[in-house]
C-alpha cells in the first residue's frame, strides 16, 4: 500500500521537464485532454483519469479538453454523453468551451489517410480478417502482404471508393506501411480504416468507413493542440504507432503519450461492459444503484466529491498496476463525512422503551449539538418523554458475559444526551417476543451526567422519542461481489455476487428533525453509520435513506 501514503506523481516530473528551458514544450501552455467512449455511465476508475487529466491542467495552469471518443460506430448514447458532463462536473472539473467529439474529425482522418497514401507510407489491402490473421508471423517470422506494393494511384483509388460504399464490410481496409518484421505487433502495417456500413450516433449514414482509434486518437490530440495525451497503461504497446502517425500527417502539434496503470478496486468491477451487463440483466436497479462503483451510484449512496477526490490522490500514480482495497474508498469517505456530517438519532430496529417514573403527557425538549467537531453548526432541539424507541439489540432479557447495556437489574445506562436510566424489566408477548422494555430514570441527571459524579458503568445508547418520531426505509449495503477479485481474466464475475449486498428496513425510527431531509445531505447516524436520503425514491410521506458507510473501519493502514 506505498502508493496511499507516498503519492508520488511521475506524470508531473516528466511535463515538468517538458516545459522546462530546452524541454520539448519550453514556453508551451500544458494542454491535456479526458477522452470517454460514451457506451456507458463514469466510475471510480475513470475518475483517476479525470484527476490526471484535469488535475494536471490545473496544477500547471493550463487546459484540458473534454472529448466524446465517438470514433467507432456502435453503441453510443446521448443518455450516457448528458451523463458524463453531468458527473465531471459534480466532481468538480470544467471543460470551458473545448468540449469536442472524435467522430467532428472524420474528414481531416480521410484527408491524412489519403496523405499517407500519396506518401507511399499507406496501402488498400484485401486481407480477409481471417487471412490477415494468417499472415500476421510471429516472434520470428515478419508478416506478409500481397498487397503491400500496390501502386499509390491504385490505393487512391479503392480508398475514394471505399467512402463512397462501393464495397461490402471487410472487403478492404486501408493499412498503414510501416514495419512487417517488427518485434511490436502494432507496427507490422496496421489497418488503420475498415468498411463498416452502420450508422454513426452523430454522422448519421454519411460514412462507411471508420477509422481505427489507434489512428484517430494521436490526430484528434494533436489537432487540439494537446501537449500531454495520459492514457492507461494498455496504451503503451501502441505509443510507437501514436508518434509515427503524428510524425507522419501534416498535424501542427506533436503530443506526447504518457501512460498511468488503470485504478482497480477490490470486490467491484471497473468495466463498463461488465457494468453494463448487471444493469441490463437487472442484478442492480440501474447505473445509479447505490452499490454500483460509478459516480452516479457513489453519490447515490452518499459519497462526496471531496472523498473520492481525497482517495484517488492518495492513490497516487503509479506505473504499476495496483489493486486498492475497498475499505480504503470508504475510509476516505468516513474521514470527510466525520468532519461534516451532521449527529442525529436514529433506530433502525426498534423496541419500545418505558420510563416507568416519568409523568405520562408529559415531553421536554434537549438541546443538542448538530456536530461536535463544528460548533458552528450549532444546536438543535430533540424531544424526550416517557415513551421512546431503542435498539431491539440494546436490551438482553437474559444478558451475556461482558454485557453492558440494558438487562434487568443491569448497569446504570446513559440515554445519549438526555439521563442516566436503570432497566427494571420487560414486557413480552405470548411468544416470548420482547415488545417492551422498562426503565426508570434518575431525574437528577438531566444531560446524561449524575448529579453525584458517581461512575456510569453502562453504555451510552441511542433513542428516539415515539410519539414525534417519523418513520423510514433504510437500505443497508454490503460488497456487490463476494469474491475479492470478479474482475480478473476469465472469471465469471456474476457468479461472484453476493445474494446479500441490500438489506431493506422498514419501520425504522428517525428524530424528527430528519422528516424533512433531502439529499444532497449525510449524517451520522450516531453509534450506526453515515446515512443520506435517498435521491430518488426519498419522498416526505416515505422517508427513505441509504446507508454510506458504517462507522466501524476495517481499513488498516500498512496492510
Ligand atoms: P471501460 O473498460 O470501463 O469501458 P475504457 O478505458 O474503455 O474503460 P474509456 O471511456 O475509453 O473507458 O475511458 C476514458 C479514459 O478513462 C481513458 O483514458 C481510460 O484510460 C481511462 N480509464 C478507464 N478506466 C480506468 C481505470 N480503471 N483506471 C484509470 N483510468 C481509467
Ligand atoms: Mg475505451
Amino acid at each position: 500500500m506505498a502508493e496511499i501514503t507516498e503519492s508520488k506523481n511521475f506524470i508531473h516530473a516528466f511535463i515538468e521537464e517538458d516545459i522546462a528551458e530546452g524541454g520539448r514544450y519550453a514556453g508551451q501552455t500544458v494542454h491535456t485532454r479526458f477522452p470517454p467512449e460514451p457506451n456507458g455511465y463514469l466510475h471510480i476508475g475513470h475518475c483517476k483519469a479525470l484527476i490526471i487529466d484535469f488535475g494536471t491542467a490545473e496544477k500547471f495552469g493550463g487546459l484540458c479538453n473534454l472529448r466524446m471518443d465517438d470514433t467507432n460506430p456502435t453503441k453510443e448514447d446521448v443518455e450516457f454523453v448528458e451523463a458524463i458532463k453531468e458527473d465531471i462536473h459534480w466532481l468538480g472539473f470544467d471543460w470551458g468551451d473545448r468540449f469536442y467529439y472524435g467522430s467532428d474529425y472524420f474528414e481531416k482522418d480521410y484527408e491524412f489517410a489519403v496523405e499517407l497514401i500519396k506518401k507511399g507510407l499507406a496501402y488498400v489491402c484485401e486481407l480477409t480478417p481471417e487471412q490477415a490473421k494468417e499472415y500476421r508471423g510471429d516472434l520470428t517470422t515478419p508478416a506478409t502482404s500481397p498487397w503491400r506494393d500496390r501502386p499509390i494511384e491504385e490505393s487512391l483509388d479503392l480508398f475514394a471508393r471505399m467512402r463512397a460504399g462501393e464495397f461490402e464490410d471487410n472487403k478492404y481496409t486501408l493499412r498503414a506501411k510501416i514495419d512487417l518484421a517488427s518485434g511490436n505487433f502494432n507496427m507490422r502495417d496496421p489497418v488503420i480504416y475498415r468498411i463498416r456500413h452502420m450508422h454513426h450516433h452523430r454522422q448519421g449514414d454519411q460514412w462507411c468507413i471508420y477509422p481505427m482509434y489507434d489512428f484517430a486518437h494521436p490526430i484528434q490530440d494533436a489537432l487540439e493542440g494537446i501537449t500531454h495525451s495520459l492514457c492507461s497503461l494498455e496504451f503503451e504497446n501502441h505509443r510507437p504507432l501514436y508518434n509515427w502517425v503524428v510524425e507522419n500527417v501534416s498535424v501542427p502539434h506533436h503530443p506526447r503519450q504518457i501512460e498511468f496503470a488503470r485504478l482497480g478496486i477490490d470486490h467491484t468491477v471497473l468495466s463498463k461492459r461488465k457494468l453494463r451487463a448487471l444493469v441490463e440483466n437487472g442484478y442492480v436497479s440501474g447505473w445509479d444503484d447505490p452499490r454500483m462503483p460509478t459516480l452516479c451510484g457513489l453519490r447515490r449512496r452518499g459519497y462526496t466529491p471531496a472523498s473520492i477526490r481525497n482517495f484517488c490522490d492518495r492513490v497516487g500514480v503509479a506505473k504499476s498496476p495496483n489493486t486498492i482495497e475497498y475499505a480504503f474508498l470508504e475510509h476516505c469517505l468516513r474521514e470527510d463525512l466525520n468532519e461534516t456530517a451532521q449527529r442525529v438519532m436514529a433506530v433502525l430496529k426498534p423496541v419500545k422503551l418505558t420510563i416507568t417514573n416519568y409523568p405520562e403527557g408529559q415531553s421536554e425538549t434537549m438541546v443538542v449539538e448538530n456536530n461536535p467537531n463544528r460548533p458552528e453548526d450549532g444546536t438543535r432541539e430533540v424531544t424526550f418523554s416517557r415513551n421512546l424507541w431503542i435498539e431491539a439489540d440494546d436490551f438482553l432479557a437474559q444478558p451475556i458475559p461482558k454485557y453492558k447495556r440494558l438487562y434487568p437489574d443491569g448497569p446504570e445506562c446513559r440515554l445519549k444526551g438526555a439521563y442516566l436510566i436503570k432497566c427494571t424489566g420487560c414486557v413480552t408477548d405470548e411468544n416470548g417476543n420482547v415488545v417492551e422494555v422498562l426503565a426508570t430514570y434518575d431525574p437528577a441527571s438531566r444531560g446524561g451526567d449524575p448529579a453525584d459524579g458517581r461512575k456510569v458503568k453502562g453504555a451510552t445508547i441511542h433513542w428516539v422519542d415515539a410519539e414525534t418520531s417519523v418513520d423510514a426505509e433504510v437500505r443497508q449495503y454490503s460488497n456487490l461481489f463476494d469474491d475479492p477479485d470478479p474482475d480478473a481474466a476469465g472469471k465469471d464475475f456474476l457468479s461472484c455476487l453476493n445474494p446479500n449486498s441490500l438489506e431493506v428496513l422498514t419501520g425504522c425510527k428517525l428524530e424528527k428533525s430528519l422528516a424533512s431531509a433531502k439529499a444532497p445531505a449525510s449524517y451520522q447516524f450516531m453509534r450506526l453509520g453515515y446515512f443520506c436520503p435517498d435521491s430518488k425514491d426519498s419522498t416526505p410521506d416515505h422517508l427513505v435513506f441509504n446507508r454510506s458507510v458504517s462507522l466501524k473501519d476495517s481499513f488498516k493502514p500498512g496492510k
